[in-house]
């Protein structure tokens, strides 16, 4: 059972606007994704964004990095717009965002966000000035920038400055501390400058990703502390698998516990021929762990032991997870509310009725030797006991009857 926990206090900061959805104030904790398609291919682009979106990417982000994906960049918004996809996207841009942004004003225009690296503007004297063309075109069509720095791409020139400072401190800092500071700096100079230029307060969320765990609570904690703007979570090049999952919750969830993140974005490296979605799926499962947002009904399920000698209960478990996240697209906005229903599927009579009980819906399996009946549980009371081949099929069904009479249908 989930008692309920008071709401975690949130770090007050500035609410910023991008196309319909709002980041940072009293706005929810947004998740948003990136494209890895190459957003030349219109098509495919266009796409992936929608697949994201429906997945519930709140806002899309893809690489506009030539020419070509500049000029598609209205293409995939019109293709996105005749499937009524409204999701916002951002424009990520390194090295000539400046050039691309000049020569393409539909792209400028329709884009709702710009993401800008302050390490990968340019060099010297140019690095201003780029810099600045990007900032003043953000004006010229009232868009939102993110200044995210990158522990990959930092500024060498601050880096080798804030060093060769402390370098002659009479008591030097660790070189880590150090490299902090200049992921901090890079930040809040670039968003200084920036609003000199003419950007409002208002229009600007921070980023400082690092790839280390330690690192990015370190470095975080301390922006927050010094600054009202939203900032975009996110454990860069996190990894495949089980490894950039664990390493992504473990940094995202110390901070969001301590109220520090207004947009997330989990940084997974897919499987070869993998499913994009995935990233979304898991910053929807961290926020909904930790009691932060709800998105998709949970299933509570036990891992299983030597009670159960099939792995029965286990697919029963995995069907009704990708069924319920399946119908979630259309129950998201028929059935307000369902997102915050709780299965229990559970493998056998030691915990299995306890849980079920505690859930909206659970089902108790037989473990072995017991006799072979399933009693269902809806809202803590046994309400019939399911036997035979079709226990998996008159369960789902029992689920869906249950979402349709307790949540009121729209539409
Ligand atoms: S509920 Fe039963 S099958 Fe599941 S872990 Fe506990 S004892 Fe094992």
């Amino acid at each position: 059972m989930t008692l309920a926990a008071p709401p975690l206090p949130r770090r007050p900061c500035i609410a910023v606007r991008i196309g319909s959805i709002t980041v940072g104030g009293d706005a929810p904790i947004v998740v948003q994704s990136m494209t890895n398609t190459d957003t030349a291919d219109a098509e495919a682009t266009a796409r992936q964004v929608a697949e994201l979106a429906e997945a519930g990417s709140e806002l899309v982000r893809m690489t506009v990095n030539t020419e070509e994906a500049a000029a598609a960049v209205p293409v995939i918004q019109e293709r996105l717009a005749t499937q009524n996809v409204t999701v916002p996207l951002i424009g990520d841009f390194h090295f000539n965002g400046h050039k691309l942004l000049s020569k393409h004003p539909a792209c400028a225009e329709l884009l709702d966000k710009y993401r800008i690296n302050p390490g990968n503007v340019g060099r010297g004297r140019k690095k201003d000035e780029q810099f600045a063309t990007i900032v003043e075109i953000a004006c010229r069509h009232d868009k939102p920038v993110r200044i995210g720095v990158n522990w990959g791409s930092l500024d060498q020139e601050l880096a080798v400055r804030l060093m060769d400072e402390n370098a002659r401190l009479p008591e030097p800092q660790p070189a880590g501390e150090v490299m902090h500071e200049a992921m901090i700096l890079s930040a809040l100079e670039s968003a200084r400058r920036a609003e000199e230029i003419g950007l409002g307060h208002s229009r600007i969320i921070l980023s400082v990703k690092m790839s280390g765990v330690q690192d990015l609570i370190a470095v975080y904690r301390k922006l927050a502390a010094r600054c009202d703007y939203p900032l975009h979570l996110g454990l860069t090049e996190a990894g495949m698998g089980s490894k950039g999952i664990v390493a992504s919750t473990a940094a995202l969830a110390v901070l969001l516990q301590e109220g520090i993140g207004d947009t997330i974005r989990i940084s997974l490296t897919p499987e070869p021929g993998g499913d994009r979605r995935q990233e979304v799926i898991v910053a929807q499962e961290i926020l909904q762990a930790m009691g932060l947002r709800s998105f998709t009904p949970q299933v509570t399920a036990c891992p299983g032991c030597g009670r159960t000698t099939s792995d029965y209960f286990q697919r029963l478990a995995q069907d009704i997870q990708s069924y319920l996240r399946e119908q979630m697209p259309v129950w998201r906005t028929r059935y307000p509310g369902v997102e915050e229903m709780k299965v229990a599927v559970m493998g056998c009579v030691v915990n299995g009725p306890g849980e079920s009980k505690q859930a909206h819906i659970g089902i108790s399996l037989p473990g072995t030797g017991e006799i072979p009946v399933a009693p269902v549980y809806v809202d803590g009371e046994k309400t019939v006991t399911l036997k035979g081949e079709r226990i998996a099929a008159e369960f789902q069904q029992i689920v869906a009857n249950y979402v349709a009479q307790r949540f009121e249908a729209r539409g």
